[in-house]
């Protein structure tokens, strides 16, 4: 049994470790205001099922959600309409392309491959029918992070919705094959607003929490997400969530988890323990680099794999 100053010190290990890559990668730039980020922070947050909470680094600098937000418009999604119309929209399947790739609607390749692309995402916003999508997603948000002063970086916001022609073009391409249905436009604006709302990396470890718990929160006993709906996000977590990187990450640390360009990662741990890792320097595929080395660290470290071998749990 691990005591709550070893994982401290595991952490401190992993905040090492991660630091070594920094210099291997750069922040997003093509939404303006992310490149203001500062390329040196990195940060890390750890909950066990008792509530333990083990934070190290930049923990508390606040960052944009990014693609993270694909995981709860899913869930809100699949609330609100189901199963059956989420993945008439969407498929399931990882696409081994860039997060932002038209290639697959240009071909003709429909629907979207799964949610948490942009293409897939976009498609999943325009499934929520609900008076305001963007109040309800704020809403679970807070809900599920613990936390009623999250709120939206007006910024970030206006940045990317100023820059993101290439979304505009996804947006465009899946109205054209009838795929998406209502307004682009509206729907472009309710993604663009997820996609920035404001975190730290204890907001998104305490979401991971109850992810790693199957939608029940250990600390309060209560069922904050249905027991179906977190096994098939938690699932296209594993097999998309990283990207064109997904299959690697699997391999490397085999922790179901989604990254967003911000810099942030959210990862549900076997053994019931929530992470979430913040550096806004990322790789070629758009993964934090930090985040990524940091992870596959405390993998190894905490006997979080996935597949590991459940008889010898560690913490
Ligand atoms: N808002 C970003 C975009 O649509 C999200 C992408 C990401 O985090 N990978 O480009």
């Amino acid at each position: 049994m691990m005591m709550p100053q070893d994982i401290d010190l595991i952490l401190q290990e992993a905040l090492l470790y991660g630091r070594s890559f920094l210099s291997r990668g750069k922040v997003a730039d093509y939404i303006p205001e992310l490149a203001k980020a500062d390329p040196s922070h990195l940060g890390i947050c750890l909950i066990l099922p008792d509530g333990t909470t083990c934070r190290a680094g930049d923990w508390n600098v606040p960052f944009t959600m990014q693609s993270i937000a694909k995981t709860f418009s899913l869930i809100l999604a699949l609330q609100t309409v189901g199963y059956e119309k989420v993945f008439s929209k969407v498929g399931m399947e990882p696409t081994g392309d860039c997060f932002d790739s038209i290639v697959q609607l240009e071909s003709k390749q429909l629907p979207p491959f799964n949610p948490m692309i942009n293409a897939g995402a976009i498609v999943t916003v325009g499934c929520i029918d609900l008076p305001d999508p963007f109040e309800a997603f704020l809403d679970l948000v807070r809900r599920l992070c613990f936390h009623d002063a999250i709120r939206l970086n007006e910024q970030v916001y206006l940045s990317e919705k100023h820059s993101g022609l290439r979304n505009r073009s996804i947006a465009y391409l899946l109205q054209s094959d009838h795929i998406l249905e209502g307004d682009p436009e509206q729907i472009l604006d309710r993604y663009f607003r997820m996609c920035s709302v404001e975190v730290t990396t204890e907001d998104l470890a305490r979401y991971a929490l109850i992810l790693a718990n199957d939608g029940l929160d250990p600390v309060t006993g209560g069922q904050m997400i249905d027991e179906w709906i977190v096994r098939i996000v938690k699932t296209l977590m594993l097999t998309c969530g990283m990207y064109d990187e997904s299959g690697e990450f699997a391999v490397k640390a085999g922790i179901p988890s989604k990254s967003g360009v911000g810099g942030g990662i959210v990862a549900a741990a076997e053994q019931g323990i929530g992470i979430a890792t913040y550096g806004p320097v990322l790789n070629k595929k758009g993964n934090s680099i930090g985040g990524i080395h940091m992870l596959e660290y405390l993998s190894g470290k905490l006997n979080l794999h996935y597949f590991a071998n459940k008889t010898c749990t560690s913490v």
